[in-house]
């Protein structure tokens, strides 16, 4: 870093901000051509019943395999994908892909795989998305009571909208899971009247939970709320043994995370299945 004086400074910082620019117009036309030539691709990390470790379905995450960059991490364009809009097609893509392939699996035998998909609020505010979404299941054929889509918090920012389009989503048949709950700012009061069926529970406050007393009480909290109001909880990132006695013994019933699974290629969540199938 340069130091000196504040003229110095100044220019410094524009010449970086500059450069941000410049490597985001860089991303973003490799984002739009990426789509068009189709460099993405699926993983689908397993969700369990933690106590009898039974494969419930997947969470269906997408993956950016650039030619020259490799392969590109979700945090680095899913934000750039939002901010351009790109994350409508991308989206759509996702979708459509997710819906496929679990109806694939389901036909195959595979038993009922619920597949979890994650939709940004960008996704939500295009006036045809309702209908994108009833036009993907009937397309691919998958009933809607095995799609769920996963929003987070600040979906609920801006209520009314948001709102009016999730209980359209509902009545599609498709479940709702809120995303990392607990990192937002959202009152507990509103969960109630918000049309949701599950509360997913932030792996930030599981990560911890075996030594930390206010993640404990964190997620008892989210536990004793979802009771209360007839909704159900799963726990993300779940790493360790201690995770899963910490969250079983308080009644936590479902969970994904490395301890069971990194989240997997085609073949290989059709392996972990084979292998998980206790029925
Ligand atoms: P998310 O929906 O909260 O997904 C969970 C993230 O945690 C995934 O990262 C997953 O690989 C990772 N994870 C799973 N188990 C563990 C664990 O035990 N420990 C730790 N430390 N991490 C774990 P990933 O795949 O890099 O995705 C990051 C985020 O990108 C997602 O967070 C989601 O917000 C977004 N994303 C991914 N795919 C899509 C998509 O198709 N559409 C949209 N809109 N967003 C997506
Ligand atoms: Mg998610
Ligand atoms: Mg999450
Ligand atoms: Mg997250």
């Amino acid at each position: 870093t340069v130091k000196g004086n504040g003229k110095n400074n100044f220019s410094v910082f524009n010449e970086s901000i500059e450069h941000q620019s410049f490597e985001r117009r860089i991303l973003e036309n490799a984002l739009r051509k990426g789509i068009k030539e189709r460099q993405f691709y699926l993983e689908y990390q397993p969700k369990l019943n933690i106590c009898t470790n039974e494969v419930i379905g997947m969470e269906a995450l997408v993956r950016w395999k650039h030619p020259d960059l490799g392969t590109i991490p979700p945090m680095k364009f899913i934000p750039l994908a939002e901010s351009t809009g790109l994350i409508v097609p991308l989206g759509e893509w996702v979708l459509r892909e997710s819906c496929r392939q679990t109806k694939e699996w389901q036909d195959k035998g595979y038993g009922p795989l619920s597949v979890s998909v994650n939709i940004s609020v960008r996704q939500l505010e295009e006036p045809n998305f309702i209908e994108q979404v009833h036009k993907i299941l009937k397309e691919t054929g998958l009933d809607p009571k095995w799609l769920e889509f996963e929003v987070t918090e600040s979906i609920f920012a801006d209520l009314k909208n948001t709102v009016s389009i999730l209980q359209e989503v509902r009545k599609l048949g498709i479940q709702i899971s809120v995303d990392d709950f607990g990192t937002g700012y959202s009152s507990l009061s509103y969960i109630k009247h918000l049309p949701i069926d599950t509360l997913k529970v932030d792996q930030s406050f599981v990560k911890d939970i075996h030594v930390n007393q206010e993640s404990q009480a964190i997620v008892l909290a989210v536990l004793n709320l979802a009771k209360t109001i007839g909704l159900n909880v799963i726990a993300e990132g779940i790493e360790l043994e201690e995770h899963v006695s910490r969250l079983s013994e308080r009644g936590l019933l479902f969970g994904q995370g490395y301890y069971y699974s990194k989240p997997l290629r085609k073949e290989a969540f059709e392996e972990f299945v084979n292998n998980n199938a206790v029925v």
